[in-house]
């Protein structure tokens, strides 16, 4: 038996992860972890009794270790402990954001197999988890993809990857990107998944981060990664080999495959995932993307290029401007206004420590909600 911990178990990969190992032979559901979702994980914890749970406030690990008579903890030491708990064989990260980090590095320096979808923590500390690269399996359908297409091959035959981007809700309307609504943001054209990815995949930014992922995944430079916009979300990426050659992993937009993928790798087994039937693709498009009205992937390649802890300044900007876009401060524009003057501002530190990343983080979302406010004063 594989014993798996769920960190994020009641967000968009947390459940479809619980739906894929329902249906795999060999794996015990050992912890499971959620933010404040403190219903859904009840419910969970009473289908696949895990033997702890970490939730982030103190008062309600209290009450479920009371009401289900298990083990709990709370907070990121509680992350931490179940990621590194010598019982874990594999850890699946799905925390939303730079708090995913501490956790990931802690599950790796322990020796786990980690099947990473929080982006983020490669993003920010690619530099800190990249010599564990091969304990860790991308839960992200692009490099997935990568993966999938890299089996096999020889490193130096690789010339670049080629990342497909659905282009969001908002790719070819409306014109004035300033009107558009947080509920509007959340609607993604091709994939179903949480508030966060969902915008960054209306302004592009989660495109500038998978190709920070990508950087650190495959040890490639920032000219070996391209990105096409691909409305359909059919072909999921591509690589481009020396001889001119392009291979490309195509399937149906279910998470259910990147998350089995990276959970049974190098075994492949059936899955849940629909057959994609071609006859009934009538097109598949690939089309420039127009970095004048979607500035943030431009912002997070130069952040990459710039290294350090710029990713990191990036990232706590982004994800403080999302927030604020959600609750309605700032607008849709504004979130890539935001995360530009936050890295113009940063001051770099190079070969930052986990310590000195979190000065950075801190430093980043602290210049970020000023910036928030004072527009909150203006508007
Ligand atoms: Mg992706």
């Amino acid at each position: 038996m594989i014993n798996v911990a769920i960190l994020g178990s009641t967000g968009s990969i947390g459940t479809q992860t619980l739906q894929v190992l329902q249906h795999l032979p060999g794996y015990r559901i050992y912890g499971l972890s959620a933010y404040s979702d403190i219903q859904s994980l009840s419910t969970q914890i009473k289908k696949f009794q895990p033997q702890m749970v970490v939730v982030n406030d103190y008062d309600a690990a209290q009450q479920l270790r009371g009401r289900f008579n298990i083990r709990t903890a709370h907070g990121e030491t509680g992350l931490v402990e179940l990621a590194s708990d010598p019982e874990v064989d594999l850890v699946v990260m799905a925390v939303v954001g730079f708090a995913a980090l501490a956790p990931t590095l802690k599950a790796l320096e322990a020796g786990k197999k980690v099947a990473l979808a929080s982006k983020e923590a490669l993003v920010v500390g690619g530099h800190l988890l990249s010599p564990y690269r091969s304990q860790i399996m991308p839960i992200d359908s692009e490099h997935c993809a990568i993966c999938q297409i890299l089996e096999g091959k020889n490193p130096e035959a690789v010339d670049s990857i080629i990342l497909t981007a659905s282009g969001g809700p908002f790719f070819s309307q409306p014109q004035d990107l300033s009107t558009v609504t947080a509920e509007q943001a959340l609607q993604h054209p091709t994939w179903n998944m949480g508030g966060k990815i969902s915008i960054d995949s209306a302004t592009l930014m989660n495109k500038g981060l998978e190709v920070i992922e990508a950087h650190w995944l495959y040890s490639l430079s920032y000219d070996q990664i391209e990105v096409v916009i691909h409305p359909q979300s059919v072909v999921h990426s591509l690589v481009r080999f020396i001889d001119g050659s392009i291979l490309a992993q195509l399937a149906d937009a279910d998470m259910r495959l990147p998350i089995q993928y990276a959970l049974t790798y190098p075994k492949l087994e059936p899955s849940l995932v629909a057959k994609l039937d071609l006859t009934s693709l009538a097109e598949l498009t690939f089309i420039k993307y127009d970095p004048s009205r979607f500035p943030c992937l431009e912002l997070a390649v130069k952040a990459g290029r710039a290294g350090g802890t710029m990713p990191a300044a990036l990232n706590a900007a982004n994800e403080v401007a999302v927030t604020s876009f959600l609750e309605g401060k700032i607008v849709f524009p504004e979130i890539a206004e935001l995360v530009k003057a936050v890295i113009s501002d940063h001051r770099l530190v190079f070969e930052p420590d986990l310590q000195q990343l979190i000065a950075a983080d801190a430093d980043a979302r602290a210049k970020a909600y000023d910036l928030v406010m004072q527009r909150g004063r203006k508007g």
